[in-house]
């Protein structure tokens, strides 16, 4: 038939409930439990088909259905109070941050990041970096920060993972239509909207602008799919990591420079600049540019944007740090540097990381560590590992004195712990547990709730996870075209009553989800056990380039399929935020045994630890400072391995050994009334250390003191006055640069050092230094201790020399005293550091150090 035109019909809203249109544009709803049950009572078949999507949702909702709950007394009463909250919590003005920086009226924080995970229904997110970087927006919005973040609006997101009925993963793409999600474009101040212009490859590509609110907190998204791009800009958007390396480049000058011009159109001045992961790293390189065109030259540039910058680095595998070859730099760059005032040389010197083959890169972790003042990993043992990873960046420093610091991961409660056990922590904990999240007293109330409620709880969680993978996998066999009596069959997977072990992350080779499946015949046993059986469930996407991490999803997939193993390991397909959330809180007990340090801090354990399902992992990023002995167990030692075979069979054993004599005993330790006094008290322990700790809001807080504020401080200082002190630092800096070499240093101990030496004993170091053209107030002579363990250094002291008098011109004499606390090996020296008054910490400049010839 030939039609005029087509028009959509939805239902109208009922003026009583019309705020759910609002509600449904601002993500708060996906942190509040009692918001998205509204939804859930108004068509419970229809909120779970739109995955959890309100915006489709009321598109789709059938007018009796509203009409319906407008008659329903309950349904209205919680409507008023999640409205209610909404907007108490918009307006709130008595938050974190306001009553710890009473008198604040500095910029915004601007976070950049490739990848959001704030909720399945907005599927910008692959992993863990995306996931940590929602839980960050979201706090940041719980705590009030003035805070603004950056990412991408992608067209098709990232893939959605099926696995063919032979367990090879196919990658699908979804063209979403930008009307289903809460986004706006961005406006400007008459109100158009905003369109951005730049340059890629000397083409002009025009970026759209979009908006979406977390909370308080709104979030920018760069768009290229619009009809005045050429096709290939137009993909610039469409996937997240989905195209090579060429792509890739492109992708992080969009977010890096797009990024910093989209926050100026909308009229933002950020007082500090957080890089979230290299892939942000370039939008150090726009801000050069502007302060080029302020008049700044190309060191005063540089010193400008160091002030306030702030980068975390994610990820300790050397592949997973994005790099590009010189030559690709240059092409992409080489109109572009001229604009910051800087010569080939100093561009490349940013970024430039020669390979032990030899290869020139240009690295974007280097260029965020050389471009950002502070820098920090995700757990304490990844700052640890990062230290060492990025050493040569700072030449003649030990790993111990990089500057990079660590603040651990954490989650976002209110997101990750489940409706029914936060129902019971308002029962038992206190009223507004949820502002008091990083207080343990708080915590230690969950000793009070009786063993039997918060059984009862769990099992009611693990049986909402059971249904739900009833539900994933008859989808999936049906596809398989498996018949009504094979699909009848899948009621039987998963038992309420078994323990239940969960492995859900990326399939990177590194996580080694096959580990547990070293020994089959031995883990056959286990699971099989007549009294004492086991269940597994495994859940994940391997990246579709990763090749090697879709072998072990297959391999999986193939143990799953073995009679032997029948109804006992589970995989399921496509894991996102949804799964997760019925995983971490329906298991008994969530398994994670990366290889070694090489889990930066991992998250997902976390989430489980929250929920009272019991960690049993690797000792890596964060659950090496999660363990205590009482809240959970421990896969192999406190240490890292060369050989990797060694390193596999040790963690292995050490899975099987402990499910036998420890864990599974326990669990199946029951009484009369069906539990395990003995597990629960276990359960506990990890909902107590796990939540007090491991969130966002702690995480937050520390950002804010350690980074955030130090830098806004410095900021403000080197840019007040028309850049006073940017210039001043500058000028003294190229001093410092030109003598440096020349100085000489003659140190003597004047205390016999010939035998042993007693701890506690005073030695005495004088030293003469020679300083042309700097002068005693630009250094400190420092005398160093380094502990040595295997001739390695383990940590640092440094005591201060004293300037005694210049002996001649620029040869100062200088005397110190320093002892050794404890006993043990040591190397000492003395050596010259730079010193500036407006050096926010002794390691700002470590590039600066000078050791006696
Ligand atoms: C939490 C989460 C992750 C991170 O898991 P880890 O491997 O523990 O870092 C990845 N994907 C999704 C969907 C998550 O919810």
């Amino acid at each position: 038939m030939k039609f005029l035109n087509k028009v959509t019909a939805v239902a109208k809203l009922p003026e009583r409930i019309s705020g759910l249109k609002e509600i449904s544009k601002n993500l708060w709803w996906t942190w509040n439990y009692d918001c998205q049950t509204l939804f859930e009572d108004i068509d419970k078949v229809l909120w779970e088909k739109t995955n959890h999507n309100p915006v489709i949702f009321l598109k789709q909702v059938n007018q009796k259905s509203l009409d319906k709950v407008v008659s329903n007394d309950s349904f209205l009463e919680r409507y008023d109070n999640v409205f209610s909250s909404f907007k108490s919590y918009l307006q709130e003005k008595n938050t974190w941050f306001n009553s710890t920086h009473k008198n604040y009226n500095d910029g915004e924080i601007a976070y950049f990041c490739a990848e959001y995970g704030l909720h399945e229904s907005f599927p910008i997110y692959s992993g863990g970096l995306g996931v940590l970087a929602g839980d960050h927006v979201k706090t940041a919005s719980d705590l009030g920060l003035p805070f603004v973040a950056v990412g991408f609006l992608y067209k098709e997101g990232y893939f959605i993972q099926k696995l063919d009925s032979n367990g090879n993963q196919e990658s699908h793409y979804i063209n979403y239509d930008f009307s289903d999600f809460p986004v706006e474009p961005a406006k400007d101040e008459n109100n158009e909207d905003i369109y951005i212009e730049m340059n890629i490859l000397r083409r002009k590509v025009y970026v759209k602008l979009w908006k979406i609110d977390v909370g308080r907190v709104p979030l920018y998204l760069l768009d290229t799919d619009i009809d005045q791009n050429d096709p290939e800009d137009r993909l610039l958007t469409h996937r997240l990591y989905g195209g090579d390396h060429e792509m890739r480049i492109k992708q992080e000058i969009l977010l890096g420079i797009a990024g910093v011009k989209a926050l100026r159109r909308v009229g933002v001045n950020p007082s500090v600049w957080h890089m979230n992961e290299g892939h942000a790293a370039f939008l150090n390189l726009e801000r050069i540019r502007e302060f080029a065109e302020k008049g700044l030259n190309f060191k005063q540039s540089v010193e400008a944007v160091r002030s306030n910058s702030i980068f975390t680095t994610h990820t300790p595998v050397p592949a997973g740090n994005d790099a590009f070859p010189v030559h690709m730099i240059e092409r992409y760059f080489n109109y572009y540097w001229e604009n910051l005032g800087a010569s080939r040389d100093e561009f490349f010197n940013l970024g430039l990381e020669i390979r032990e083959d030899g290869s020139h890169m240009f690295s974007m972790t280097i260029l965020a560590l050389k471009l950002a003042g502070r820098s920090n990993g995700v757990s304490e043992l990844h700052g640890k590992v990062s230290r060492n990873l990025w050493k040569h960046a700072w030449e003649g420093l030990e790993a111990v004195e990089v500057p990079i610091t660590h603040v651990t991961n954490g989650v976002h409660s209110e997101t990750w712990i489940s409706n029914d056990l936060q129902k019971l922590f308002d029962k038992y904990l206190s009223t507004d547990w949820r502002n008091k999240l990083d207080d343990p007293d708080i915590w230690s109330k969950v000793d009070d709730i009786p063993d039997e409620e918060i059984w009862t709880i769990h099992k009611k969680l693990k049986s909402d996870l059971i249904r739900f993978l009833h539900d994933r996998i008859k989808l999936q066999r049906a596809r398989h075209g498996e018949t009504v009596e094979q699909l009848n069959e899948i009621e039987k997977i998963g038992d309420n009553n078994i323990l239940t072990i969960g492995f859900a992350r990326r399939f990177a080779t590194y996580k080694r989800a096959t580990l547990i499946f070293k020994d089959l015949e031995r883990l056959e046993k286990i699971l099989n056990d007549e009294e004492k059986p086991v269940q597994l469930i495994f859940a994940g996407k391997a990246h579709p380039a990763d090749k090697p991490g879709q072998e072990l999803i297959k391999r999986i997939y193939e143990i799953s399929r073995m009679p032997k193993f029948k109804n006992k390991i589970i995989i399921l397909e496509n894991y996102d935020m949804n799964m997760a959330r019925y995983l971490v809180s329906g298991v008994d007990m969530w398994l994670n045994n990366p290889r070694r340090p090489h889990e930066a801090s991992g998250t997902s354990g976390e989430k489980a630890g929250m929920n009272g399902a019991i960690n049993f992992s690797v000792l890596d990023g964060w659950w090496v400072e999660g363990f205590d002995g009482n809240n959970g167990w421990a896969i192999g030692d406190n240490r890292d391995y060369e050989d990797l075979e060694l390193q596999d069979k040790i963690d292995s054993v050490s899975i099987y050994n402990q499910l036998e004599n420890e864990i599974i005993p326990k669990y199946y330790n029951t009484s009369d009334k069906g539990y395990s006094h003995d597990w629960i008290e276990v359960m506990k322990n990890s909902i107590k250390t796990v939540s007090s700790f491991f969130n966002t809001h702690r995480m937050l807080k520390e950002y804010t003191q350690k980074l955030y504020m130090p830098a806004i401080v410095q900021g403000k200082n080197f840019y007040s006055n028309d850049f006073e002190i940017v210039k001043d630092f500058t000028y003294w800096k190229e001093i410092l640069e030109r003598n440096w070499n020349s100085i000489k240093i003659k140190a003597v101990v004047d205390t016999d050092l010939s035998e042993e030496i007693a701890v506690g004993k005073e030695i005495n170091v004088n030293a003469e230094i020679y300083l042309p053209g700097i002068g005693p107030d630009s250094i400190t002579p420092e005398i160093i201790i380094a502990r040595l363990e295997d001739e390695k250094v383990v940590s640092i002291k440094s005591f201060d020399l004293k300037l005694k008098k210049e002996i001649q011109k620029d040869l100062y004499k200088f005397e110190g005293t320093f002892e050794i606390e404890e006993r043990g090996n040591y190397g000492y020296n003395v050596r010259v550091i730079a010193n500036h008054p407006f050096m926010p910490h002794r390691n700002y400049l470590m590039n600066f150090v000078k050791y006696p010839e």
